[in-house]
């Protein structure tokens, strides 16, 4: 067992076999942890005592972990403050991840419950990085990219370095596309950024530059100016994310 870090965490789980699972991972890496059955749980616990992060299973009884996670964030509309709240889900639907950021969570893993994942969750909110995904969501899906390499940070490292190296060639290659009218140009470079975006789940940043790919492909170039100008910044945004990711 890894020295206590003093990083207290409430684990709200109503399956026993999932609490276990999930209660060891943590004490192993020195959290401390304090398990809650349902949502209802979680509030008086809250009530009681400090913690600096809740992991929060969303299907429980009596109260779930969305219901839960209201609760809370309507309360801190008084208090100010801002307590991370990580949804751990069965669910692999798309949009859940959505769902519960709408819910007020800051982010999202999914069950089975993947170790390297969790620490990167916890530690990434431990850097202080809570207050900044408790304003914006983030940029891009951090639990979808891990899956994707197979929690393999080096990979992760190795494709965000690509990616850092490559998309300002791309955005150089579009805003001369634009500036010369070459619509074909513009449909060819906007598919390939769109495509490396893509592999981060970047919502906002796939979105422009496939807006960009349509436009060259419909060769209606005049509107493409304003449409570059947000790519650009959502470019800028889930960079500098990656970056403090890794
Ligand atoms: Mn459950």
């Amino acid at each position: 067992m890894k020295e206590k870090n003093n990083i207290k965490i409430l684990l709200a789980e109503d399956n026993l076999v999932n609490q276990k699972v999930a209660y060891n991972l943590l004490t192993e890496e020195g959290y401390d942890i304090v398990i809650a059955n349902n949502g209802h749980e979680v509030l008086d616990l809250l009530k009681k005592d400090k913690f600096d992060l809740i992991l929060m299973d969303i299907q429980m009884p009596e109260m779930s972990g969305m219901e839960a996670t209201q609760a809370i964030r309507q309360e801190e509309q008084e208090t100010g403050k801002h307590i991370p709240i990580i949804a751990v889900t069965a669910h692999a639907m798309k949009g859940d991840r959505e769902k519960c950021l709408d819910a007020g969570m800051d982010d999202y893993i999914s069950k089975p419950v993947n170790p390297r994942q969790l620490y990167d969750v916890i530690k990434n909110f431990n850097q202080g990085n809570a207050k900044q995904s408790a304003t914006q969501t983030q940029s891009y899906d951090h639990a979808s990219v891990m899956e994707r390499v197979g929690g393999d940070e080096t990979l992760m490292r190795e494709i965000v370095q690509i990616f850092v190296e490559e998309s300002p060639l791309l955005l150089h290659e579009i805003e001369g596309a634009i500036h010369e009218k070459d619509s074909h140009k513009l449909e060819r470079s906007a598919h390939s950024l769109k495509g490396s975006v893509s592999n981060f789940s970047a919502k906002k940043a796939y979105d422009a530059a496939y807006q960009l790919e349509k436009i060259g492909h419909e060769g209606d170039i005049e509107t493409a100016e304003e449409i570059y100008k947000n790519l650009e910044k959502e470019i800028k945004v889930l960079t500098e994310e990656l970056c403090s990711h890794i």
